[in-house]
């Protein structure tokens, strides 16, 4: 297949146009389309919407289709599943691929063993168990997030949320007693220190100030935090703080849950991203890519800590068949060849950035690990000052020539791909970015 994407005409074409006008009147005007992409089908990395425009997808459905879209051992799975039974709530009964699923993420979990998993249905949910399990276990009401950290949008997960104003404006009160804290953001440190001479002055502040005054650690039950922030953009923390975190929790018996929806099933090149740290932690949660982007979310427990008993927490359709039959071939095609490739592909995807960023002077930084990479975009490399204007002008430029890239933060542009994607794939998505830029370098002159 060629490795370039076709793109018409100016986007978007008649139909899509047609579409959006339909969509606009009848859908919640909550969501965040950035780019009137109107998708008609998909393989692989490749997306062609409804004019027969084909796209090269570096986002994945916001880092969800880990196996490509409609790979086709998943689909099967799907279809043979579909046609065995739908639904027969995983609350209430046993089924076998619910089951499998739970035996699989229970051989591949972080967390100390042997591991429990509670299925549901998406991120948020899987957060809402976190948050639920972690009170549960402690009898402890209170909780820590980061600032920058994103959860989702039900009322428990949006509480530890701590990303864009704008995900929060409006719905106060949350769930009341939860308390951000900065995250170890080195490249703009709230410190205003440098790593490593800052002696992760980011964890003492939680002990020494935050602690002390705010927030009493015998009455917090848990600390929850992103591996690698994913909408906050994509920022990777230094080496050592997941331990030093680790320590935290341990001194104050606060648990660890560390939110791998975004990061989690094989994205950075590990199963968790948690694995490049070398942390346990005590509950993860996972969604996106588990099941391929049928929905399905995780959280999953050591069994000494997930003890509640029946009645206590459940989900209709939590734990579906069909999405549980995706999530295991999903699984099986992640350990069998695409965790590699997403690191092999994540040292590619690196590298070109690199070059670019040597050679565009808006591009403050790159950073992440294996398929999870996100580009800062800032006005000048001396001050470091976001540019999401230009950051924006980026992401449509390089819409209208087939490349699909999102935002993430203030000024990153992420880069998420299908974990399935190839060398030539990689290139040509960071030709395309080349060459956006410098049409808008050119045209701000
Ligand atoms: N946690 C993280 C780290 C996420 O990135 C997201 C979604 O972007 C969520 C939770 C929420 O997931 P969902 O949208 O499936 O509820």
């Amino acid at each position: 297949m060629p490795v370039k994407p076709i793109i018409k005409g100016k986007l978007p074409g008649p139909k899509a146009k047609a579409w959006v006008v339909r969509d606009t009147k009848v859908l919640s005007p909550s969501y965040t389309r950035d780019q009137p992409l109107v998708v008609d089908r998909g393989r692989g990395v490749w997306l062609w919407d409804v004019d027969g425009n084909k796209f090269l997808d570096m986002n994945a459905g916001i880092a969800v289709c880990s196996t490509g879209h409609s790979h086709p051992k998943v689909v099967s799975a799907i279809k043979r599943q579909a046609e065995k039974f739908l639904h027969m709530s995983g609350t209430d009964f046993y089924y076998e691929p619910e089951i499998q699923v739970a035996e699989k993420l229970a051989r591949v979990s972080p967390t100390a063993r042997p591991a429990k998993s509670f299925l549901c249905n998406s991120g948020a949910e899987a957060v809402e168990c976190a948050i639920k399990l972690a009170r549960y276990k402690t009898k402890r009401p209170l909780m820590l997030g980061f600032l920058g950290g994103f959860h989702g949008r039900t009322m428990g997960a949006l509480s530890v949320t701590g990303s864009k104003a704008a995900q929060r404006r409006g719905f106060s009160p949350l769930t009341p007693s939860t308390t951000h804290v900065p995250f170890a953001n080195c490249r703009r440190c709230v410190f205003n220190l440098k790593f490593p001479s800052c002696n992760f002055q980011c964890v003492k502040f939680i002990e020494d100030e935050i602690f002390r005054t705010i927030l009493p650690p015998e009455d917090c039950a848990a600390m929850v935090v992103e591996p690698i922030q994913g909408e906050g953009g994509y920022v990777v923390p230094p080496p050592g703080y997941f331990q030093e975190l680790r320590k935290l929790c341990d001194k104050y018996g606060i648990l660890l849950v560390l939110d791998e929806v975004q990061s989690g099933v094989g994205r950075t090149g590990k199963w968790w991203g948690v694995d490049h740290w070398n942390v346990k932690p005590d509950i993860i949660t996972s969604a996106k890519g588990l099941a391929s982007g049928m929905p399905l979310g995780a959280c999953i427990a050591p069994a000494s800590v997930m003890t509640w008993p029946p009645g206590s927490h459940g989900s209709t359709f939590g734990g579906n068949p069909v999405s549980c039959a995706a999530a295991s071939a999903t699984l099986d095609l992640i350990e069998g060849g695409l965790m590699k490739n997403a690191e092999r592909q994540g040292i590619v995807l690196m590298e070109a950035l690199k070059i670019l960023e040597a050679r565009h002077r808006q591009i403050g930084w790159v950073q992440g690990k294996g398929l999870m990479v996100g580009a800062e975009i800032v006005k000048d490399k001396s001050t470091n000052a976001p540019d999401p204007a230009f950051r924006d002008a980026l992401v449509q430029r390089c819409f209208q020539m087939g490349l699909l890239i999102l935002g993430a933060g203030r000024s990153a542009l992420r880069f998420a791909p299908p974990l399935v994607i190839n060398k030539s794939e990689v290139g040509e998505a960071v030709s395309i970015l080349d060459d956006a830029f410098t049409h808008l370098s050119r045209k701000s002159r």
